[in-house]
């Protein structure tokens, strides 16, 4: 085993999580080394998470506006899904930005390594290149950022052509006729968002009581009722027990409440149930990290249990599966590792963001939350139908809804369901950063007309002064 000279820090991941650290850590002089098992930068969110399905997403859109055209007073006779087009550009916008990562990495003095990375002990590593060399790597501090992977089961293991997950589902040849996906978590959902919208018949199948169940429940009641207006079906409290072949694709049998037993057919099923994290053959067995479900336990400083060993991102318990998240614990990690101050994640502030249509985001508490933590809450709530920028868009589903405490006006939660709300919530996320209160941002003058303007307007809706509705 050949020998490398010693690094600041060794980063093994480049995903969201790893390759911001990697940039913050050469930033803050350090030498700093990043080790990434695929031939390319940029992880599950660049490859085959947020950057793949929202530029789907735009592509099923776009092609909205075609069916819809007319409604816009344009005259479209002839249009169709290039479906092999629609790919190339996915790959051409994933190429550039994965591009923009290497060149980030040069820019800030990053050293990368292409191989599987292991903890090997107090300051070291192994990396193993696709060739099976390995060599031992000294790095004073390392940072865990390895991800996850989407969560099979035995009997629903992916096989690329019928039974996918979000990975085999971007490499499809053609759109689906049908489809059956398995979970209304944000993935599930924003890839029946996306297909429906091309044409396949979709079906999703969810174990609990509603979709997105994370989200406030009034959020869920507003989605399922615009996936039923669109002819998205969506069963709940389906329990899924098995898939089998089918002749023209699989049969995936599942139980209502009731007990009753029933089975869809459909070309593909979307296996959308939850990830894995990727903790194991790493080399955690030897150290002192310590795991929760296979989740790695870290400090508020994304410190493990191992001294000089940091965690980040997906593969950290009890912390959302987020690319944001995994790139703010990446600055903590690395600040932290290299002495200087820094304000640890504030969990209570993280904006959640679903770009289904309609799109949904939150931050904070639902109202149920802060209801059960003891909240004298007050609501104010405001419909998209009665907001102008929405009327002129064609999109005048969903609200915006702001849990306040009554006592003093703090801001608790604040939860959008409509349309371009993930590009809202922001707002939101710095209001409640700088303490504000829901007067604060009644009071905040918002611009005309904007969609924006639901957010002051729910504000002055918590004291019932709502000017437009
Ligand atoms: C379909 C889908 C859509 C999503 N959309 C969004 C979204 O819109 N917004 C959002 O915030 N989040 C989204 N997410 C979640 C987001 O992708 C993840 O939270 C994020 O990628 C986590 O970043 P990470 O750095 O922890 O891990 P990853 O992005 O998973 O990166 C881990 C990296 O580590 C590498 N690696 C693993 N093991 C080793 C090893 N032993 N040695 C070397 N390298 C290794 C992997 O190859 C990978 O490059 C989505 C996820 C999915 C699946």
């Amino acid at each position: 085993m050949a020998e490398t000279p010693k690094y600041d820090i060794a980063i093994i991941g480049s995903g969201p999580g790893g390759y911001v650290a990697a940039i913050r850590a050469g930033q803050l002089g350090l030498k700093t080394l990043v080790v990434e098992k695929d031939d390319k930068f940029g992880g599950t969110c660049l490859h085959v998470g947020c950057i793949p399905t929202k530029d789907l997403l735009l592509n099923a859109e776009v092609y909205d506006y075609f069916k819809n055209a007319k409604e816009f007073g344009i005259v479209c006779k002839e249009f169709s899904i290039d479906w092999s087009a629609i790919q190339a550009r996915k790959t051409k916008v994933v190429t550039r930005l994965a591009k923009g990562v290497e060149f980030l990495f040069k820019k800030n003095k990053v050293e990368s390594i292409q191989g599987y990375g292991r903890w090997a002990g107090p300051g070291r590593i192994t990396v193993t290149d696709a060739k099976g060399q390995t060599r031992e790597i000294q790095a004073a501090k390392i940072v865990l950022a390895t991800g996850s992977e989407a969560k099979t089961f035995p009997g629903f293991e992916p096989d690329g052509k019928t039974i996918l997950t979000n990975k085999e589902i971007l490499a499809l040849k053609a759109v689906p006729k049908s489809m059956v996906i398995m979970g209304a978590g944000a993935v599930g959902v924003e890839f029946a968002s996306i297909f429906h919208r091309f044409g396949t018949k979709v079906t999703i199948l969810e174990m609990l009581p509603r979709a997105v169940p994370l989200e406030d429940e009034e959020i869920s009641a507003e989605l399922e009722k615009a996936f039923h207006h669109q002819g998205i079906g969506l069963e709940t409290q389906a329990k899924v027990e098995k898939a089998t072949k089918a002749a023209n694709g699989v049969a995936v049998s599942f139980t209502r409440p009731d007990g009753k037993a029933q089975a869809i057919e459909a070309e593909t099923l979307l296996v959308a149930v939850g990830r894995s994290p990727n903790t194991q053959d790493v080399g955690l067995e030897k150290s002192r990290v310590k795991l929760e479900r296979g989740f790695v336990k870290v400090d508020p400083y994304m410190q493990t249990d191992e001294p000089g060993v940091y965690a980040i991102g997906d593969l950290v318990a009890s912390s959302p599966l987020l690319a944001h998240v995994a790139s703010r614990e990446g600055i903590v990690a690395v600040t932290h590792a290299a002495g200087k101050p820094v304000e640890p994640v504030n969990y209570g502030q993280i904006p959640n963001c679903t770009y289904c249509e309609p799109e949904v985001s939150s931050v904070g508490m639902t109202e149920r939350q802060a209801r059960d933590t003891g909240h004298k809450v007050r609501i104010g709530k405001f419909p998209f139908a009665a907001n102008s920028k929405a009327t002129i868009l064609g999109s005048r589903e969903g609200f915006v809804k702001i849990v306040s405490d009554e006592t003093y006006g703090e801001i608790l939660g604040v939860h959008m369901v409509g349309p371009r709300v993930t590009e809202m919530i922001a707002e939101a996320v710095v209001a409640m950063r700088l303490e504000g209160t829901v007067e604060d941002l009644a009071y905040a003058i918002h611009p005309h007309p904007t969609l924006t303007e639901a957010v002051m307007e729910a504000a002055h809706a918590a004291h019932d002064w709502a000017i437009h509705f």
